[in-house]
C-alpha cells in the first residue's frame, strides 16, 4: 500500500492521512472537530483568475478616490494613500504605518506571492525559492485586513455626512469588491498551495521520511510532518525550511504577557480621544464611547451598534476568552477540551475586526481637512487602540491550543495516534482517520 500524506490538525496534534473528498467538501479532526482541509469547487486555474482580477481591483480602489467631500465651496478626493501621507503629516505616524501595512501593503504583498505560486503550480515548475514565498505568505494571512478597512470606510462616510456633502466615489465600489475577492482568496493558505504542489508531486509527501518509534511534528507554515529528534528546542523543517517548535515555547506566560500589557493599554486607548474635531464652534475631542453615542445620535443606529461591537465588546471578548483559555488548563477531559477549542477559534476568528475604529480615525482625519472650517485629527488614544489589537492578536497567537489536548488523558485508550508520540505506523495508518464532511 502506497502511503498516504499525513496531515497534523494545528489544534489537537491529531495526526491524520488525507484521504481524497469531493469537490466543495471538507475534512474535519476527528478528535477536536476542527476543519482540516477542503477540496474547492474551483480548479487552480480559476483561483489564479481571481488572483488578479483582485490585484486589478486594488489597483482601482486605491487610485479612484473613495468619496468626494464639499463644503464652503473647496472640494476633497480622497483616496487612501492620501489619506495615509496626510496622517503621518498630521504627526501621527503610528496610525499611518498601522492602516497603511494591514490596509495596503501586506494586502498587497500577499496578492502578489499568492499569484507568483498559483503560476508556478500551474507550470509544474516551482521556481527555487518556492518554499521562502510560502514562509512569507503563511506570516501574512493574519494581517491583511482590508474587509475591515472597507467597514471602516463606510463609517467614515456616514460620520462625515453631518461635517459636509459627500458623494461617494468609484475607489469604494472597488474597495467592496476587494474585500469580496480577498475574502474568497484568504482559503487559499501557504499550507493549501504545499498540499496542492504535493498533490501535484512537485514537492516531497508530508509524512514521507516519519519512521516508526520517533517523535512526530508537524510545521506551522507548510505542514510537513515529519521525525524530529527531540520534543525540546527548536528544530527547521525539512521541506520548507521554517523554524518550528514541537510546541509553542512558554505558550502560557508569552500569552499572559500579551494579555496583561493588552489589558493596560486598553484603559487609555478608552479614556484618551481617539479623534479631535475642530469647528468654528471649538475642538470637541471624542472617545471610542463618544464616537458610538454620535453615530447613534447622527441616526446610524447599525454602524453604532457595529462599531460598538468591533470596538469594545471584541477587545473584551478576546482579552476575556484568552484569560479563560489560560486558566482553566488544568480541567481534563475531552468535551472542555473541544469547547477550549472552539473558544480559541473564535479569539482567531475575530481577531482582527476591533482594528476598526483606527481605520475610521485615519479616513476621518484624512477626509475632513477644511482649514479654518472643521478639521479632523487623530487623538493619542487611536493609537494605544491599534497597539491592543495588534498585541491581542499576538496573545492569540502566542497560545498553543495543542497543549490543552496533551494533558488529555483520553488519549491513550482511543486508540488513534498523536503528533508527538512514538507511533506505530502500520497500525495507525490502516485506519484513515479523517472523517469527509
Ligand atoms: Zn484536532
Ligand atoms: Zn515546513
Amino acid at each position: 500500500m502506497t502511503r498516504r500524506s499525513l496531515i497534523a490538525c494545528p489544534h489537537c496534534a491529531q495526526l491524520h492521512q488525507r484521504i481524497p473528498i469531493a469537490k466543495g467538501a471538507s475534512a474535519a479532526c476527528l478528535r477536536c472537530g476542527y476543519v482540516l482541509y477542503r477540496q474547492s469547487a474551483l480548479p487552480l486555474k480559476g483561483w489564479l483568475a481571481l488572483t488578479l482580477a483582485a490585484l486589478i481591483v486594488f489597483a482601482m480602489a486605491n487610485y479612484f478616490p473613495i468619496a468626494t467631500l464639499a463644503a464652503n465651496g473647496r472640494q476633497i478626493n480622497a483616496t487612501l494613500p492620501n489619506a495615509l501621507i496626510l496622517t503621518w503629516q498630521q504627526g501621527r505616524p503610528l496610525v499611518a504605518l498601522m492602516t497603511g501595512l494591514f490596509g495596503f501593503a501586506l494586502p498587497l504583498t500577499q496578492l502578489l506571492f499568492l499569484f507568483w505560486a498559483m503560476h508556478a503550480i500551474i507550470l509544474q515548475r516551482l521556481p527555487a525559492d518556492f518554499h521562502w514565498g510560502m514562509r512569507v505568505l503563511h506570516v501574512l494571512s493574519s494581517w491583511c485586513m482590508v474587509p475591515v478597512l472597507l467597514l471602516g470606510i463606510l463609517v467614515a462616510i456616514v460620520k462625515l455626512s453631518g461635517l459636509a456633502q459627500v458623494e461617494p466615489g468609484p475607489g469604494l465600489w472597488a474597495f467592496g469588491v476587494l474585500a469580496v475577492l480577498l475574502t474568497a482568496l484568504s482559503r487559499v493558505t501557504a499550507q493549501r498551495l504545499w498540499r496542492m504542489a504535493e498533490d501535484d508531486g512537485l514537492v516531497s509527501q508530508s509524512g514521507a521520511d516519519v519512521e516508526p518509534g520517533r517523535i512526530v511534528a508537524a510545521c506551522h507554515s507548510c505542514g510537513n510532518v515529519q521525525s524530529i529528534a527531540s520534543v525540546s528546542g527548536s528544530y527547521s523543517c525539512g521541506r520548507c525550511g521554517a523554524n518550528n517548535y514541537f510546541r509553542k515555547p512558554d505558550s502560557v506566560s508569552r500569552t499572559w504577557a500579551f494579555v496583561i500589557t493588552a489589558g493596560v493599554l486598553y484603559i487609555p486607548a478608552n479614556i484618551l480621544p481617539v479623534m479631535r474635531i475642530r469647528m468654528p464652534t471649538g475642538v470637541t475631542a471624542h472617545t471610542i464611547l463618544g464616537g458610538v453615542i454620535e453615530l447613534w445620535r447622527l441616526g446610524s443606529w447599525d454602524l453604532a451598534l457595529i462599531v460598538f461591537v468591533a470596538s469594545v465588546v471584541v477587545p473584551m471578548t478576546k482579552l476575556f476568552a484568552l484569560a479563560v483559555l489560560l486558566m482553566q488548563r488544568q480541567w481534563k477531559g475531552v468535551a472542555i477540551a473541544r469547547q477550549r477549542t472552539r473558544l480559541y477559534e473564535l479569539v482567531e476568528f475575530i481577531g482582527q475586526w476591533s482594528m476598526l475604529d483606527v481605520f475610521v480615525v485615519l479616513l476621518l482625519s484624512a477626509m475632513a481637512n477644511f482649514p479654518g472650517l472643521s478639521q479632523v485629527t487623530a487623538g493619542p488614544g487611536a493609537a494605544s487602540f491599534g497597539i491592543v489589537v495588534v498585541l491581542t492578536m499576538f496573545a492569540a497567537m502566542s497560545y498553543d491550543p495543542r497543549q490543552g489536548w496533551d494533558a488529555d488523558p483520553g488519549r491513550e485508550s482511543s486508540g488513534l495516534q498523536f503528533c508527538g508520540r512514538p507511533m506505530g505506523l502500520d497500525q495507525s495508518l490502516d485506519n484513515p482517520a479523517t472523517q469527509a464532511v
